[in-house]
């Protein structure tokens, strides 16, 4: 895929960009060997200068980043406003909190026969982060913020279609003070991915994307021997319960569907219903999904843009209708809008099988499946019932419910009575195919530290 920008509402090619060449890649490589080396030693309390001035440029340029993103990918941009402050946020967290996340640990010196023992964390060298469109800006900062403030550096090769996006937050850590080199971008494709993480100077590399694209990277890097953190694909499912608030199940529902034009990864896919409250959440859930307004991103009262890109429009259209030929019900929404752009309405889908390729795929866009179950023992079983394990939404107010779907969702985190949604303060990330390793907290920055005993006699 060529490296463009191209506007999801119209279709319009904005701009193209040529991929960097070897000696670009090469020239790129060695300033985060060279940076790494110079700044590993540096304290703390300089980075997170550094990273405060990274939270405060985002502040300023807001409006500005927020309309590049939703010019190449097509979020609203209520959305897009929101994604930058809320990486402003993040920036600010581990400005304030890495240190204490990485102190050193002590440990029980006496039971080794050591005078002194004790866990030290240290920064690792040069990561690659591969990054997807969906969060532009939120999926490499949640990679960038921890990892520079543990001292490494960062080499950013962000998906072909948000360039303008990748080419901006190659600038920002430098601009706010961070040395040349700590952190870049490599417009490359991916097919170059394995030529950086072969190098011997680049040490790990994390994933946020397909499954597909977390096999490749996690191959190469098993041959190179070297660390990986994937957050691939999910189709979380949404559990409702007799004892949940319906209403308010069903308008959570509708925002954790549709979120980012439906295209995230922890968004709810699966609604999976107990029986006697199956026609209440349904009615509730289908009316708030066909009243949302589909429309013109920049638009201030859009609820839903066009999906970022041409092929995932194709993709979605695929898989409702392999579902409606086979017998499911559109209960709103599956016909596309006619008029350019790459639309797709807010769509509820009941009655699915096995057989039909929503039961068991990841669908990227705002289509919801919906699904009705006898009691909690099948509702969790058909949650489960999927390669995936991201998130897990469950809606119950019984205590032992909410018990039993704590201790048995299969899932990177579980959220009750509420929606999965990613916090610098709570770990993120999944089992199963949705991937491996942890972001955010004090998990997420120690990924790429070599934690290291020391034991002194
Ligand atoms: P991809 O996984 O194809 O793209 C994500 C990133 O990985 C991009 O930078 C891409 O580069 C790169 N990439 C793709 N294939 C490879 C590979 N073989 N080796 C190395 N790097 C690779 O996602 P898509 O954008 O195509 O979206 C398709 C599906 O991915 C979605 O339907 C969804 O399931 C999942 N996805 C999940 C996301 C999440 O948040 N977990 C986010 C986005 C997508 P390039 O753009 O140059 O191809």
């Amino acid at each position: 895929m060529a490296i463009a920008s191209v506007n999801p509402a119209t279709g319009e090619v904005v701009e193209e960009f040529v991929e960097m060449g070897e000696a670009e890649i090469e020239a790129r490589i060695g300033r985060a060997d060279a940076v790494f080396r110079g700044h590993r030693g540096d304290s703390y309390d300089s980075r997170a200068r550094f990273m405060r001035r990274v939270a405060e440029l985002l502040d300023a340029e807001r409006d500005e980043v927020a309309a590049v993103m939703t010019g190449e990918m097509g979020k609203t941009l209520v959305a897009a406003r929101a994604e930058v402050a809320k990486c402003a946020r993040l920036c600010r967290f581990y400005a304030e909190r890495a240190a204490g996340f990485l102190a050193d640990e002590p440990a029980d010196a006496e039971a080794v026969g050591a005078r002194r023992a004790y866990l030290r964390y240290e920064p690792l060298g040069p990561v690659l982060a591969v990054m997807p469109w969906n969060f532009p800006l939120w999926q490499a900062m949640r990679f960038a913020a921890p990892a520079l403030m543990a001292g490494n550096t960062g080499l950013l090769k962000h998906a072909s279609n948000v360039p303008r996006t990748a080419l901006y937050m190659g600038e920002l850590f430098t601009r706010a003070g961070f040395p040349e080199g700590a952190f870049q971008t490599l417009l490359i494709g991916s097919k170059s991915v394995e030529r950086v993480l072969s190098d011997p100077r680049v040490v790990a590399a994390t994933l946020t994307g397909s499954e597909g694209a977390g096999r490749s990277i996690a191959a190469i890097a098993g041959r190179e021997l070297k660390k990986t953190v994937l957050e691939l694909g999910g189709s979380d499912p949404f559990l409702v319960l007799p004892s949940a608030d319906v209403e308010a199940a069903a308008r959570t529902a509708t925002t954790a569907r549709t979120q980012n034009n439906g295209q995230s990864c922890i968004a709810a896919k699966r609604f999976i219903v107990h029986a006697d409250v199956y026609d209440a959440f349904a009615e509730a859930f289908t009316a708030n999904m066909a009243a949302l307004r589909v429309g013109d991103p920049t638009a201030e009262d859009t609820d839903v843009g066009p999906l970022a890109q041409e092929q995932g429009l194709r993709d979605v259209t695929e898989q409702v209708e392999d579902a409606r030929a086979k017998g499911a019900r559109i209960r709103c929404g599956g016909e596309r809008p006619a008029g350019p752009g790459w639309y797709y309405p807010p769509t509820v889908v009941a009655d699915l099988t096995p057989d039909m390729r929503m039961y068991t795929e990841e669908v990227f866009g705002p289509v919801a499946g919906l699904y009705r179950v006898a009691d909690l023992d099948e509702a969790i079983d058909l949650a489960n019932a999927t390669a995936f394990g991201l998130g897990a939404n469950a809606w119950t107010t019984d205590e032992d419910e909410q018990a039993r779907c704590i201790a048995e969702l299969a899932a990177g985190a579980v959220f009750v009575n509420g929606m999965v949604t990613s916090h610098p303060e709570l770990p993120f990330g999944g089992i199963k195919s949705s991937g491996y390793g942890r972001e955010l907290a004090a998990l997420g920055i120690r990924e790429f530290c070599n934690a290291k005993t020391v034991w002194v006699g």
